[in-house]
């Protein structure tokens, strides 16, 4: 974690927030969001994903979204993409992307419809790929995230074995991710099973392994899980601008975690996120311009900021002058 923050968030909106959207987003306007997080402070953006752009065609130019971001100084804030495969992986490495996000879900049925592959193949592909990551050049080596869908539900088959999600968990780290992302996926968790997820990840893994957390909102439980998974020790966590985002195959799967709210409420209760709120919330705009049939959620851009509010960011950064 960059210093002088006390969590890290990351920025999904590009990708998460953007991959169920009804219209095509378009190049210049993903170009100017990118740019704009990355003016806020935002430590970490996931820029696109390197789908088929027949799957999913709002990815149809994520080699622009790329080049554009590689052309802009966006500093230590940490420019991510995801991936499905081993291709994926392969568009990364010839991209000169250094931090990749490959994704498999703990539910069976929900990992065949989202990459035709059951859990196991998934891994194995992982494990080829960290393969593909260790015979490269210094240079070209990328890090790579190992993310778990619907770890905490699924649509298609309900409630998911905790059991299930350590194992897959384990395999990826056995696989050699250098991170996880632990993902509600669809928004079923509550902040109980969020801590006692957490806790039993925690102590099967060990203190070495590191995890995100990525919450979607579909419930209203969005906050609710973050405050528990700060609570058990979690400081990372994936949210969208405007509460953006779904999984087309999880129907009903609508919503990311809200990123300005999550500022909010981490700033209010003195820990540092380093993003500028009020930039943060100003891009909204460029939400509302391109996607115009779009529902934004976010309670601190509808109600503003209550009186004296002071963000931890602000206070620590007066108290260094
Ligand atoms: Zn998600």
């Amino acid at each position: 974690m960059r210093d002088g923050i006390d969590i890290e968030f990351r920025e999904v909106g590009m990708r998460d927030g953007l991959q169920n959207t009804k219209g095509f987003f378009p190049t210049e306007a993903k170009i100017a969001w990118m740019k704009a997080e990355v003016a806020t402070g935002m430590p970490a953006i996931e820029i696109c994903s390197f789908v088929p752009p027949k799957l999913i065609p709002q990815f149809k130019d994520a080699i622009e979204v790329v080049e554009a971001t590689q052309a802009t100084d966006t500093g230590d804030c940490k420019i991510s993409a995801l991936i499905p495969n081993m291709r994926g992986a392969e568009r990364g490495v010839e991209l000169g992307m250094k931090k990749l996000n490959f994704v498999a879900s703990v539910s069976e049925t929900h990992n065949l419809q989202n990459v035709r592959r059951k859990p196991k193949e998934s891994i194995e592909d992982f494990r080829h790929i960290v393969e593909m990551r260790d015979a490269l050049p210094n240079d070209k080596k990328f890090f790579i995230d190992g993310g778990l869908s619907t770890a905490f539900g699924c649509t298609l088959e309900g409630s998911v074995d905790p059991a299930a999600t350590v194992k897959l968990a384990q395999h990826f780290v056995e696989a050699g991710a250098d991170h996880l992302t632990v993902c509600d996926t669809v928004g079923y968790a509550n902040p109980k099973q969020v801590r006692d997820l957490f806790r039993l990840l925690q102590s099967e893994l060990g203190p070495d392994v590191t995890m995100t957390a990525h919450f979607h909102d579909t419930r209203g439980l969005g906050l609710a899980n973050m405050e528990a998974a700060l609570d058990v020790g979690i400081r990372s966590f994936d949210a969208c601008l405007a509460g953006l985002g779904g999984c087309p195959w999880a129907p009903g799967a609508t919503g990311n975690m809200v990123m300005e709210d999550g500022v909010f409420m981490a700033e209010a209760m003195g820990l540092r996120t380093g993003v500028d709120l009020d930039k943060l919330c100003a891009i909204r705009e460029i939400i509302e311009t391109n996607l115009p049939d779009e529902r934004l959620s976010g309670a601190i851009a509808k109600a503003g900021l209550p009186k004296d509010y002071t963000p931890a960011t602000a206070q620590f950064a007066a108290a260094a002058e």
